[in-house]
């Protein structure tokens, strides 16, 4: 794949999108530095599972796509953090970046960067990025108003402290993934659930917003342990478009045992409509 990677590029030279995805790893940093040196346009790469790529690929990146919109590096596992946040520093259009377990490079110091160069990022994967902490998760909020969805699966060093930074500053979240982040407690659930209200005028466009679409339509909270019903139940009637019935599933709560008694509108209404349709003569 390698060589072919090599001779093909020089010839596609107006490539907008590249999926290089490998279940065995053969591509290395050659012909990253052949796809930057002759497919300028490249706007959509993905390169999920090169573990044999090195920091050289990403200062490669970094110098040949200023364009670059959508970037998968999930499970490029040998990238550090000052590469990644090189390649923030030239890369500013990204809006869409997937670095699930990234977990040497994926740090405070690269999402700080990531924050404040890449402003217009829309969906970010950080999942299983063990090192991360609230520092990094923070200037990625207050950096990117625009973010739309967020995955802190297996993040575990993460507390309210992230969550509250997103809920106050990104107004459009629709996905947030907390899988297995155990130090979340209720106070986050209640900022999600307040989001973007500050006074009763902003109470009344938050509510206006969420019932025309906007507001969280995915939540995973499954292992967080620390939780409770009501501050739970708090987002789930917050958020219109989160579900627990088994054909929707928008917020997934499993391995939450004390988390059972938490129902989407769905479950009253049913109980609502089903003596209506038992007793048609009342
Ligand atoms: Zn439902």
């Amino acid at each position: 794949m390698n060589n072919l990677v090599l001779s093909l590029a020089p010839k596609f030279t107006k490539l907008q999108v590249l999926n290089l995805r490998q279940d065995t790893p053969q591509l290395q940093d050659d012909a990253i530095e052949m796809i930057s040196n002759y497919c300028r346009d490249l706007q959509d790469l993905d390169l999920s599972k090169s573990f044999k790529l090195t920091d050289y690929s990403l200062y490669a990146l970094a110098h040949g796509f200023p364009n670059l919109v959508r970037l998968n590096i999930s499970g490029c596992s040998a990238f550090s953090d000052s590469a990644l946040a090189y390649l923030a520093r030239f890369c500013r259009k990204l809006k869409f970046l997937n670095l699930c377990g990234c977990v040497r490079g994926a740090t405070d110091t690269a999402l700080k960067a990531l924050g404040y160069y890449c402003n217009q990022l829309q969906s970010v994967n950080l999942g299983w990025c063990e090192k991360i902490g609230d520092a990094g998760v923070t200037s990625l909020a207050n950096g990117c108003p625009n973010l739309r969805a967020l995955d802190l699966c297996g993040c575990v060093l993460i507390t309210d402290e992230s969550v509250i930074a997103l809920a106050t500053n990104c107004p459009h979240l629709r996905s947030l993934g907390l899988y297995y982040c155990q130090n979340i407690t209720d106070r986050a659930m209640y900022s999600l659930a307040q989001s973007g209200v500050k006074n009763k005028r902003e109470m009344w466009e938050s509510m206006r917003n969420r019932y025309n679409g906007e507001g969280l339509v995915n939540l995973n909270i499954s292992q967080c342990t620390a939780l409770t019903p009501p501050a739970v139940q708090a987002v789930c009637d917050s958020f219109p478009a989160l579900h627990t019935c088994p054909g929707r599933h928008s917020l997934i709560i499993s391995g939450c045992l004390n988390l059972t008694s938490v129902h989407c509108a769905c479950a009253v209404q049913a109980h609502r409509t089903f003596p209506a349709i038992a007793h048609p003569a009342h």
